[in-house]
Parts: structure tokens; C-alpha cells; sequence
């Protein structure tokens, strides 16, 4: 069997806070097709080779020998599903008996329904960086999207029958409330929509640093308004 390679840049053995309720394993895979200004995982994005690569067999090493405490696998980036063959990755987690989430920006549905279709993930956690508008979508993900594909990924998770989460990250300067609110009626019957507000740490766009993130009290405001679309709303600060 030909050996199939994937960039794994960043592994974290045991992690609390990935997968809400699940001690997880975390896998980041390089390269991100985005390039939104408050990325903080922007070595993986825009400088990969300056990061060492981590054997997946050292990997599967760790998890095999602590399968009586991880029960998952978080699949993260950068952007996972640039990888065309990420269902094999995913296949040899799931064969050792782990449960798998992924984490994604939504671009690919081909390949998140490929996943799905697979009964390969466990849980889905999908960004949704603006509401579906060229312009703002375009702002906030750093780069031109084609919307037809998130709003794909967005009906595939909504139809799913596996737990999953909407995220967006908010920051006043590209997500005002008209906008959450926006993206709330697009996921209406969701399952689970977090709002994450921006830390101003180490954005990819330095000039984020100074801006000034949601207040808690804000935030919470926001999220109440948000009831009557989705029944589960986390706030994270
Ligand atoms: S989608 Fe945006 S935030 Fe996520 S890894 Fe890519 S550039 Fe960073």
C-alpha cells in the first residue's frame, strides 16, 4: 500500500476544550485556502514549511497506546479538507476504534459529503465567517468565496444525523449583530451555533491588535437574540 502523506504540523495529546464533553487528540494539518485577519493559526497557513512535520505513525503510536483514556480525534488545520485524502486519515482513527470531529471552513462539501456519506465523523464543526454576502463574506475570510459551496456544506450539516456546531468568530469591525442575526436565520433549526469572540493575540493581520473585541455583556445580548433560530447558543470570550 502506497503510503499517502499529510502535512501534520501541530499535535496536541490531550486536550479538554476541542471537543466539548470528550477528551480528544488534536491533528493540525497545514495549509488553509482562507486567509482571515484574525487567524491565530497563521504559521500553519502561511508558513507550513517552517514548521516540522509530526510522523502520523508517532501518532497512531500515542493514540494506540492510550486508547482507555482519548475517546476522539480532532481533525483541524488550517483547513482539513484541502486534503483529497482525508477520508483514509480519518479511516485510521476510526478503525483503532476513536471517534472523529472535524473542523472546517465549509469550502469543500464535495468532500464533507464524501465524509458523511462514509459514516466517517462523529461531530462537525463549521465556520461561518459572515453572512452569505460576496462583500462581507470576501472581508472576512481574506479571500474571494464562493458561496454555493457554504451554503452546501451549511444544508449537508443541517440534514446531518451526527452532532455538530456553526461557529462564528465575532469581532464589531466585520460581524455586527445584523449580521449574527443573518447567519442565524440561514442555520434556523440548527443543532448548535457558537460565538466565539476575537482575541486580539497575535491576529494574522497585525493591525487587528488593536481592535477592541464584543464585551461579555454584548456578547450575551447578541446571543439572546439568537434564540428563537437555534436551540443550543454558546458564547466563548
Ligand atoms: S479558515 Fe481562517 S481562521 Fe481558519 S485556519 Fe483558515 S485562515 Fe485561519
Amino acid at each position: 500500500m502506497v503510503a499517502i502523506q499529510f502535512d501534520v504540523k501541530g499535535f496536541l495529546e490531550t486536550s479538554f476544550l476541542e471537543w466539548p464533553g470528550r477528551i480528544s487528540s488534536v491533528i493540525f494539518l497545514a495549509g488553509c485556502n482562507f486567509r482571515c485577519p484574525y487567524c491565530h493559526n497563521h504559521p500553519l497557513v502561511l508558513a507550513p514549511a517552517r514548521l516540522p512535520t509530526i510522523p502520523l505513525e508517532s501518532i497512531l503510536s500515542f493514540l494506540g497506546g492510550h486508547k482507555d483514556w482519548i475517546d476522539g480525534v480532532v481533525i483541524t488545520g488550517g483547513e482539513p479538507t484541502l486534503y483529497a485524502a482525508l477520508p483514509s486519515l480519518v479511516q485510521q482513527f476510526k478503525e483503532r476504534g476513536f471517534r472523529v470531529k472535524l473542523d472546517t471552513n465549509g469550502s469543500n462539501p464535495i468532500l464533507l459529503k464524501e465524509l458523511l456519506d462514509n459514516h466517517l465523523l462523529d461531530y462537525v464543526a463549521m465556520d461561518i465567517k459572515a453572512p452569505l454576502e460576496e462583500n462581507k463574506y470576501t472581508l472576512v475570510a481574506g479571500v474571494e468565496v464562493d458561496l454555493s459551496r457554504i451554503n452546501q456544506s451549511i444544508q449537508l450539516l443541517l440534514d446531518a444525523d451526527i452532532p455538530y456546531e456553526f461557529r462564528t468568530t465575532v469581532l464589531p469591525l466585520f460581524v455586527t449583530r445584523e449580521d449574527v442575526l443573518a447567519i442565524a436565520r440561514v442555520i434556523k433549526g440548527g443543532k448548535r451555533y457558537v460565538l466565539q469572540n476575537f482575541n486580539p493575540q497575535n491576529p494574522l493581520d497585525p493591525r487587528l491588535k488593536e481592535e477592541a473585541p464584543y464585551q461579555p455583556a454584548e456578547l450575551e445580548e447578541i446571543a439572546q437574540q439568537l434564540m428563537d433560530y437555534i436551540s443550543h447558543i454558546q458564547t466563548i470570550y
